[in-house]
């Protein structure tokens, strides 16, 4: 049966743009019922872990590993929000080892990857529980309902109030919308959704709202990085062949290793269970489509061993893979935005009372969970003087 629902604001999307957003806003309107709606099971978005029910005690971050902050302009909002994410002991300073490989495969330590460089956090549990955290640390008299696995399919605005419909049926009425995601707003959602108009243009019609006309027509310049990550479960003797005993470690390919080894970058993870966890990232376009055309996944996978044994094979501290350790695989069709970033002014329109934010923003931050964090405080700051 279809439900229908009522609230004072809906933000659509569980990334940790949201998961700020809402922590803050409850914290600022205790009155205030309010829902998040995302289509996956759990909060995180593209800062989250694969909790896999074949590999029972691993966790593993897919998404985001770790963050950087990297404002030189010394963005205070920014700044005592770190502070009192480190104050909640919700992250902790990165001090992992980061390895950036070379030509030679030999290492070097200077930090110079948009991913690393200023101040990396790490989080103290799995980058889900972070996002978890942070709502749950203002939401203490459970003002805000969770609506998971439910996809957003259609926007209406209709007597000043927002009516948002899920793929199921369901709807949930709100005065304010807020979108953590640029989905609803991006010609991809023709694609992805299987639907004929964009659902923010559908629901606000060109030339009703200059600000919403140009932030559209901003974001089809707005292109997005595809990506693959390999979850490898090693096996049950697989070490370092050091003592790290630190929970992460990166290493880091330059630009010619990356072409040659069609890796981005390689974490290993140290799990609970004491077990080594590595995931391998790529953008290499060449490789995505090889495992989207492979026949035979296995194959494919037998690849990323080998480059990976290649890669390390006269390496000081990383041992080789054997062909049984376990991989699986993650596709991001849009793990980063990339060409325009949208200007920060055009993130709320107070005529249709409703607020953007998210990675997809002007900034230092741009692309990445620096970005989705300080659009979300801006935001938050922007609602309350608007409901005040
Ligand atoms: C593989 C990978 C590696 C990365 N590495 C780093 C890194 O090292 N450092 C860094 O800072 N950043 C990194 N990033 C980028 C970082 O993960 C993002 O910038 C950040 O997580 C974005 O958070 P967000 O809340 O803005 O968006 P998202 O996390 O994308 O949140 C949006 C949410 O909305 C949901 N949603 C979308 N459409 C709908 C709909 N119609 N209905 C319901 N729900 C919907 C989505 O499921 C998603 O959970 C990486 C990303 C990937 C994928």
């Amino acid at each position: 049966m279809k439900s229908a629902f009522t609230y004072d604001l809906v933000i659509i999307g569980g990334g940790i743009s949201a998961c700020v957003f809402a922590s803050k806003f409850l914290k600022n309107n205790i009155t205030k019922k309010i829902a998040l709606v995302e289509i996956g099971r759990g909060l995180g978005g593209r800062s989250s872990t694969r909790i896999s029910k074949r590999f029972k005690g691993w966790k593993l971050n897919h998404g985001a590993p770790n963050f950087n902050i990297s404002n030189s302009k010394n963005n205070l909002l920014l700044k005592s929000y770190i502070d009192e994410l480190l104050e909640n002991k919700f992250i902790k300073i990165d001090d992992s080892d980061i390895y950036f490989l070379n030509q030679d495969l030999n290492s070097e330590t200077q930090e110079n990857s948009e991913f690393s460089v200023g101040i990396n956090y790490l989080s103290l549990d799995s980058m889900s529980q972070l996002s978890q955290k942070i709502i749950e640390s203002n939401n203490l008299k459970g003002k805000i309902d969770f609506h998971f696995e439910t996809l957003i399919v259609d926007l209406k605005f209709n007597n000043k109030e927002w009516i948002i419909t899920s793929k199921n049926g369901d709807k949930f009425k709100s005065k304010y919308l807020i979108c953590s995601t640029n989905l609803l707003l991006h010609k991809r959602s023709l694609k992805i959704l299987n639907i004929n108009k964009i659902p923010l243009r559908k629901a606000i019609p060109i030339n009703y709202d200059k600000k919403i006309d140009l932030l559209l027509n901003l974001l089809e310049e707005q292109s997005f990085i595809p990506r693959l990550t390999f979850l490898i479960h090693t096996n049950e003797n697989y070490s370092y062949k050091d003592f790290y005993s630190k929970k992460q470690r990166y290493f880091y390919l330059r630009k010619n290793l990356e072409n040659k080894y069609k890796f981005e970058r390689i974490i290993f993870q140290l799990q609970d269970n004491n077990k080594l966890g590595i995931v391998v990232h790529t953008k290499n376009i060449e490789f995505i489509n090889s495992y989207i055309n492979a026949k035979h996944e296995e194959v494919f996978k037998q690849q990323i061993i080998t480059n990976f044994n290649k890669l390390f094979e006269d390496n000081s501290v990383v041992n080789k893979l054997t062909f049984d350790d376990e991989i699986s695989i993650m596709k991001w069709r849009a793990s980063q935005p990339s060409g325009i970033a949208i200007p920060l002014s055009l993130q709320l329109s107070k005529k249709y009372r409703i607020g953007f934010c998210g990675d997809w923003f002007e900034g230092e931050g741009f692309g990445r969970i620096e970005g989705s964090i300080l659009s979300a405080l801006i935001l938050e700051k922007k609602i309350n003087d608007l409901i005040k």
